[in-house]
């Protein structure tokens, strides 16, 4: 066996690892908590523990492996490997991620932003495949964006191309994470679809949301809604759709500016289903341009919680074989 590739997806809760061949087929998975509080050097333990765990399981040599692609939150430089500061890993400042797993692992490593990588996968192995050109979300507690196009991750020229969570979709509007206002990911994140429940509770909207979650509106969860308008709640059933319409509007958007085949999307939320993609798809229609919209299938992903972890490997062959 030869020409193999490892991709791992660290998050700030779990490390998986897969290693494919390059032919696109999973020969092993693993996945193991991160242990965020020891710090990068102990995450990279993790990580490198995964590699070699993925490399047994898959019965690889490592002297098979290509290379091995690691998707991470960000900020990062995809160039110089460099991870800069990321809330979601404590204690992580300009660290050389690329370069320390290339001496750990003895095999070339290469970095991206961890939602470039998933619409990567989704192109590369999900509901993308066969096509060339696709935009991907995905929605957590915030909106986080990659674009193909031809085959390419779209970039930029520093790199930090695709934040598709942060288009404007109001004037004013919500303060989200990123110090603007108005941007996507503050109406269409999980976080953004709590706040509108919540913003309607506190209006004193009708729910059983409010006995769901305890009286504690703290603890309400996205799951919690959906979960509640399957069951019929007119109240749950509307921040779903109101969530799937804030969507819409940023999804036509992404399909006037790119025209690509495919606006995948990723995520827990995803699992609301026609509730959600029902108004998504009505109101892109309603204001995108008729012939990239009729272009631009509006899908939920094909790989579930792999798309990361399938894409930092996709990711990685690519480079390797370009070279950069
Ligand atoms: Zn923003």
């Amino acid at each position: 066996m030869s020409e193999i590739i490892v991709g791992i997806d660290l998050g700030g809760t779990g490390v998986k690892t897969a290693a494919l061949t390059r032919d696109r087929e999973v020969l092993a998975k693993d996945s193991r908590p991160t242990h965020a509080e020891r710090g990068p050097d102990g995450v990279m333990d993790v990580m490198q523990s995964g590699v070699e765990e993925a490399l047994k399981r898959g019965g690889v040599a490592k002297t098979d492996v290509l290379a091995v692609g690691i998707g991470s939150p960000g900020p990062l430089n995809w160039q110089t490997g460099i991870v800069y500061e990321t809330p979601n890993l404590p204690g992580w400042k300009n660290e050389p991620l690329a370069e320390k797993m290339q001496s750990r692992l003895g095999l070339p490593c290469f970095l991206d932003n961890d939602a470039n990588v998933a619409c990567y996968g989704e192109y590369w192995l999900g509901a993308g495949r066969g096509t060339d050109c696709i935009a991907c979300l995905t929605l957590g507690t915030g909106v986080g964006g990659g674009v193909v196009v031809f085959g390419q991750l779209l970039r930029g020229i520093d790199g930090t191309a695709a934040e598709l969570g942060h288009i404007k979709v109001m004037r004013g509007g919500r303060r989200c994470g990123c110090g603007a206002t108005g941007c996507l990911e503050a109406y269409a994140s999980v976080t953004g679809m709590v706040k509108t429940a919540v913003e309607g509770i506190e209006a004193g909207r009708k729910t059983r949301l409010k006995e769901i979650c305890g009286d504690d509106l703290s603890r309400l969860t996205g799951k919690m809604i959906s979960q509640a308008a399957e069951q019929g709640d007119a109240f749950a059933l509307w921040v779903v759709q109101e969530t799937g319409t804030w969507l819409g509007i940023g999804i036509s958007s992404l399909i006037n500016a790119l025209n690509p085949e495919k606006v995948v999307l990723c995520g827990g939320m995803i699992a609301a289903g026609e509730m959600l993609f029902d108004p998504i798809r009505k109101t892109a229609k309603e204001l995108s341009f008729a012939v990239p919209f009729q272009r631009a299938e509006i899908v939920p992903a094909g790989l579930g919680d792999d798309s990361g972890v399938i894409g930092a490997a996709g990711c990685a062959l690519a480079r390797y074989d370009e070279g950069r």
